[in-house]
């Protein structure tokens, strides 16, 4: 391949943009850093996604074809995969279900012979989970209401699990029933955006139960990734590369990371996704990285490291382990009947899941009942269609017999074609088949025993069913119970016959570990010996998740980017010039906080509210206790606002700008647990002063946090968060932070002087800035001298309260409390 060096640098490069890497491109630019995310596949704006049989043929992925679509089909030993290529990954055909990885079932046990160490408990994920769950708009299927009562596949599902004594739910789906959050669900009403907006700028509406998720969205009611962590990564000023295929990655030998990849040039023929030309003659381009986030999904995260193998010597070798399908199993229920009479699941209608059954584990406290497991009721998913010809062939018989030919001779010759998106498009060719009956999904504990490698350059995996033996003939019986109850008859999917499975849940490959024996990467995703080298997706799972995975991939990015932030791990300054190149060249409109042109060699620091301490006292009497030692100092900060933007940067300099200040006085109440906890959350009380606002107003409630990496010294980000109310009593939120490099006073200025602001409709907590309507935003200075002449302000109260000054002050400003801070002796 022709290859084109560039100089192109950026903070972090994300590869692959599904749970994981969306989840990481959005918190890492909302820090202020520079982002470039590549994704492979195409961007798909509602109502863009493929419908007509002739589109739907080609909408496989399969470059090396002239396919871009979104189905990306995989054929190993003993099982078959479907995982998707796009803008928003695995959430562009995912079945919208966001649930909990069960409590018990993070293990470290070798039951049924398969090892399966989770290094992380459901405690450590539980605020990530709900941060997730709060972005994707995670809501339970509204059954109750009168316009989505009507899905009879949802009422079967649950009369089955009442006659079985099972248990039934409504899990949570990232589906918009309601235009927003609080007001009441309706079918096909326009859907009210965040206030980050929709990098496709099209409006949505909500879920009108057309049972289409599997195959895109077109009304917009789901709530993909492009729609929420996308978007407002773009917003933050994160560039999101669509056509961008990683060929190869490798360490740089000054530090950081080089990746490779080619650009398609895939001019869609109107909806068809095939591009002209083919991807062995485009150019290589060359982007490096201080942080390489790789979220290209477990094949192709594990297939980029095992191609790039011989650059990371040492590589651990579990590389390629502990993969497995999360138990996937796909039955069907055909011709129930109640009574002698048809009883309807209309499989189509409600969204492709509407509920799920759960069957307990052992771990749980049920002796004997084995491996835990769900099943839920499944919808029409068009790509799924040709599993199921053989139950109604029509005139499709010719192409399916042609199919299933062709896969059994490939299954016996040792040589297998694994990437099987040609052959499937070929099987479905112009005419997608009706599906008559409802699909079930079951999925749970199964054994992680499978191994991904290369074969012949080819990605493989050696897998079989027949450890796990017990965990499918659970979820077959139960399933056969189902149809019993609901008078069905019961199918296995074809490829049973061989115990082959077909997972959508493809996990491990490069699964976190204790150690380097165990797994790639640590249990933040960082790859053992090489620092900044993270995994974000499924790859890294140790073993099944057991419910539908993504949520759990998603916490566990949105863990590994606290972790970045809080940096607990410090990038390797490469010296290179500053990221551009990142940014938002098609004009996202969103500014970056934080590191300015020119900066470099430090590490962006932030938190999520979700992991703060709470702040004990805020807003009250400090909570005088026996050895604590309270800390206070007072700062002034002045610039201006302007009304009507939301960009910090263009409000500073706007002509209709007018002034803004304020002045807190800044309260630890321990400042020991200030210190140990990782948000060093403090009060601030005082005033802000704004012509705006009706003049001088106290502030009501006010939050600091101080962010600082445990050990590490170069940077910190401070925020503030403000309520007041203006002069009419309207509700009002100052928002705003300020990045500090530690290191010598030349260097730390003009950092600690700035302050992004912006002012917020109401009283915005921790969290809910995306959805708050931004009334004005500007930049606040603070002098050298008056910063100085801060540092004198500092006041302890309690034991060692000179001893807790220095320390605190030492952490708060560095090198500066050295030359400024107030003399002790
Ligand atoms: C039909 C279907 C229904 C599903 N339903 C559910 C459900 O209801 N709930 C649930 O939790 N899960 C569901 N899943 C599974 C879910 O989609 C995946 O578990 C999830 O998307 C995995 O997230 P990820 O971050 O690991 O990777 P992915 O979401 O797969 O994202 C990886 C991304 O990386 C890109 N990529 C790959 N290689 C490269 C490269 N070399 N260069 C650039 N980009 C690259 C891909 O195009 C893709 O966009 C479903 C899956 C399918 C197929
Ligand atoms: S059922 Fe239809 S409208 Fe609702 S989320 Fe799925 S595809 Fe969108």
């Amino acid at each position: 391949m022709p290859r084109h060096m560039t100089t192109e640098h950026a903070d972090a490069v994300v590869v692959g943009s599904g749970f994981g890497g969306s989840v990481a491109a959005y918190r890492l630019a909302e820090a202020g850093w520079s982002v470039v995310l590549l994704e492979r596949g195409q961007r798909y704006a509602p109502g863009s996604f493929p419908r007509s049989p002739a589109e739907l043929g080609r909408a496989f992925w399969d470059p090396a074809e002239g396919l871009y679509g979104m189905f990306d089909v995989w054929s190993f030993k003993g099982c078959d995969s479907v995982v998707s290529s796009g803008l928003g990954g695995g959430s562009l055909i995912y079945a919208n279900v966001l649930l909990r990885k069960d409590e018990r079932w993070f293990v470290n046990d070798t039951m049924d012979g398969g090892y399966e160490p989770w290094p992380v408990s459901r405690a450590d994920l539980d605020p990530h989970y709900d941060q997730v769950e709060k972005m994707m708009g995670a809501t339970p299927y509204p059954l109750d209401q009168a316009a989505f009562a009507d899905t009879p596949k949802t009422h079967a599902m649950q009369d089955a699990a009442a006659e079985l004594g099972l248990h039934w739910a409504l899990p949570p789906l990232a589906v918009s029933f309601a235009p927003e959050a609080g007001a009441a669900p309706g079918l096909n009403l326009p859907i009210a955006e965040p206030a980050y907006g929709n990098l496709h700028g099209k409006p949505r509406r909500t879920c009108r139960l057309c049972g289409e998720c599997d195959i895109g969205c077109n009304d917009g009611a789901k709530n993909s990734l492009d729609h929420n962590y996308l978007s407002a990564a773009k917003f933050h000023g994160a560039d999101l590369r669509t056509s961008c295929d990683v060929k190869a990655i490798r360490p740089r030998p000054t530090g950081g990371y080089e990746v490779d990849y080619v650009t398609y040039e895939t001019t869609p023929v109107e909806g068809d996704g095939r591009g002209p030309r083919k991807a062995r003659d485009l150019p290589v381009r060359t982007i490096t990285c201080d942080r390489l986030i790789l979220g290209a999904g477990t094949y192709g995260t594990t297939y980029l490291l095992l191609k790039s193998a011989r650059d990371f010597p040492g590589l651990s070798p579990a590389l390629g382990s502990r993969f497995c399908g999360n138990g996937d199993l796909l039955t069907f229920l055909l011709r129930s009947r109640d009574r002698d009479r048809v009883r309807p699941l209309d499989a189509s209608r409600g969204p492709v899941i509407t509920s799920a059954i759960r069957l307990p584990d052992e771990l749980d406290g049920h002796p004997g009942a084995g491996r835990g497991a769900y099943i839920e009721d499944g919808g029409y998913p068009a790509f799924v269609d040709w599993i199921i010809q053989p139950f109604d062939l029509g005139d499709q018989i010719d192409r399916a017999v042609k199919f299933l030919w062709g896969r059994f001779t490939e299954f016996f010759s040792g040589a297998p074609d694994t990437n099987l998106s040609k052959e499937i498009a070929d099987l479905i060719g112009d005419g997608a088949l009706a599906v008559s009956s409802l699909p079930l999904l079951g999925m749970g504990r199964d054994t992680p025993d499978g191994r991904l490698s290369l074969k012949d350059g080819r990605l493989t995996a050696d897998w079989t069913s027949e450890t796990s033996t017990a965990h499918f003939e659970r979820l077959r019986s139960t399933m056969q119970g189902i149809a019993d109850v609901l008078g069905a008859d019961y199918a296995d999917n074809p490829m049973w016959f061989r115990k082959r499975v077909i997972t959508v849940h493809p996990l491990g490959g490069a699964p976190m570990g204790r150690d380097p024996l165990e797994g790639v990467c640590n249990a933040f995703g960082e790859v053992f010996g090489f620092p900044g080298l993270y995994i974000a997706d499924g790859a890294a799972m140790p073993g099944p998740v057991g419910p539908n995975p993504s949520l759990t991939i998603a916490a566990l990015a949105d863990r590994m980017a606290t972790r970045i932030l809080e940096g607990e791990s410090r990038p390797v300054d490469t010296g290179a010039g500053p990221a551009r190149g990142a940014g938002s060249p098609d004009g996202a409109g969103g500014e970056t906080y934080g590191p300015s042109e020119g900066t470099r060699g430090g590490v962006p620091v932030q938190g999520r509210g979700t992991e703060s301490g709470t702040l004990a006292g805020a807003g009250g009497t400090p909570p005088e206790g026996p050895g604590r030692t309270s800390l206070s100092f007072t700062e002034e900060m002045k610039g201006f606002v302007t009304y009507g933007t939301s960009d910090p940067r263009a409000g500073e300099l706007d002509d209709r700008r007018e002034r803004f200040s304020f002045r807190l006085t800044i309260t630890a109440d321990d400042v020991h647990r200030f210190l140990e906890e990782p948000e060093h959350t403090a009060r601030a009380e005082g005033w802000v002063d704004a012509p705006g606002h009706g003049g001088r107003r106290p502030v009501q409630r006010g939050w600091f946090n101080l962010f600082a990496p445990g050990g590490a010294e170069d940077r910190r980000l401070m925020k503030y968060r403000l309520h007041f109310a203006d002069d009419q009593g309207r509700h009002r939120t100052l928002t705003g932070r300020k990045n500090v490099l530690h290191g010598p006073p030349t260097r730390i200025w003009p950092d600690t002087s700035t302050l992004y602001v912006r002012i917020l409709d109401g009283h915005v907590e921790e969290g809910g800035d995306e959805e708050a309507e931004v009334l004005a935003a500007g930049v606040l200075q603070i002098k050298l001298t008056d910063f100085a002449r801060q540092l004198t302000t500092f006041r302890t109260s309690g034991p060692g309260g000179p001893l807790a000054l220095v320390s605190f002050g030492r952490f708060f400003a560095g090198e500066l409390w050295e030359v400024y801070g107030p003399d002790l002796d």
